[in-house]
């Protein structure tokens, strides 16, 4: 895939995008830790204008998505940035399966009488499309936290829309690299930085992207306003992690589907979900929507809860840590996480990272072994 401003494959834009072009000017743009500059002309305080350090990092990801990006403090500022849009009474429409702090906000504003919440299986293609013709904010989340369910976003975004509506897509676990919702469509798509962007588990950033020009003032004005805003050495590492994309996804997906392939077969595993697996129940729209199926994937242990705890116990290469899309494999028991209790008990969420596979297999395959 392309950037549409610079003509440049994505993996070329990633290296390149967010620099300045003058000379003597450092290479990559500092960690600017300003929250005032002298006043006369431009900017003049960081959360109204903006810092060159966040700039640096929303033209890599804007580029990337193919629109226009505002950073924000963290995943959950870049979703609820999403949420302020709405006027009040509005109608939102969320997954079935989604990331626990999305269905909480939304539930959280419903409970207070801010807008009311219909859920949809991500699979109920119609159901999304007759959604788009009648909720404010459509909110989709594709591939899905901790399912991994993938929905057509190609026949959602496409559907005809109430006047003013937003599609939103979470497009955190495949990474613009593997999906582009705005091309598809969609109003705005929404990373959690904290994940694959960033990719080192050592800070905490959310991207909005839109080609919506009015939407993408709006956010800014909601930033400005909330002060969401993100650290300035947040930024400075999110961009050095985003630098790095390209070849951490490449290497951590061809681990993620030996992984997945090997744990179809381990005896003591019941389920694997993965989006490259062709037992997933979306196998067929994943290879048509998506570019590369991820680094996650959730498999269930036989047994209960105990055992898969032991699992977690048991691994020395892998962390027993939540979180995902950073260059170490990380795995976590999804259900012991408050709000998603109706998940299968023994379902273990692991993020695979950028180790040599046969290390990682080992280490999984010995963890569940000696589990039971
Ligand atoms: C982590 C995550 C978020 C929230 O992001 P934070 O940076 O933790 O606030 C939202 N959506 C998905 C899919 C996530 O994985």
């Amino acid at each position: 895939m392309q950037n549409h401003s610079s003509g440049l494959k994505l993996e070329s834009w990633l290296v390149t995008a967010g620099r300045s072009a003058e000379p003597g000017a450092p290479l990559n743009v500092p960690p600017i830790p300003a929250s005032n500059f002298i006043l006369g002309q431009g900017r003049s305080y960081a959360r109204t204008d903006s810092t060159p350090t966040w700039e640096a990092l929303e033209e890599i990801v804007g580029g990337l998505e193919g629109g226009h990006a505002v950073a924000f403090a963290s995943g959950m500022a870049a979703v609820a940035a999403v949420f302020d849009q709405l006027a009040a009474g509005a109608l939102v429409a969320i997954p079935d399966d989604c990331y626990q702090g999305v269905a909480g906000l939304a539930m959280a504003g419903a409970a207070r009488g801010r807008w009311s919440v219909q859920r949809i299986a991500l699979t109920d293609t119609a159901g999304w499309q007759q959604a788009c013709a009648e909720a404010d904010l459509i909110w989709l989340e594709s591939p899905s936290n901790p399912l991994l369910t993938v929905a057509d976003l190609a026949a959602i975004c496409a559907a005809p829309r109430k006047p003013g509506a937003i599609v939103a897509v979470d497009n955190t676990f495949a990474t613009p690299l593997n999906q582009q919702p705005l091309a598809f469509g969609a109003t705005v798509s929404v990373q959690s930085a904290t994940k694959f962007i960033g990719g080192h588990s050592d800070l905490l950033a959310g991207i909005v992207t839109t080609r919506d020009e009015t939407l993408w003032r709006q956010l800014q004005r909601t930033r400005a306003l909330t002060g969401a805003t993100p650290g300035t050495l947040e930024a400075f590492l999110a961009v050095r992690g985003a630098r790095t994309l390209a070849i951490r996804l490449e290497r951590a997906q061809r681990n993620a589907l030996t992984l997945a392939q090997r744990l179809e077969q381990h005896p003591l595993v019941t389920r694997v979900r993965y989006p490259g697996l062709p037992s997933h129940p979306t196998y067929a729209v994943a290879k048509r929507v998506l570019k590369g199926f991820g680094t996650i994937i959730s498999f269930d242990v036989r047994g209960d809860a105990t055992v898969a705890d032991a699992v977690c116990r048991n691994v020395r290469l892998i962390r027993h840590a939540t979180s995902l899309g950073a260059v170490e494999s990380t795995i976590e028991r999804r259900a012991a996480i408050a709000g998603q209790e109706h998940l299968p008990p023994p379902l273990l969420r692991l993020s695979v990272g950028i180790e040599d596979g046969d290390d990682l297999w080992e280490d999984l395959d010995n963890a569940i072994r000696a589990a039971n």
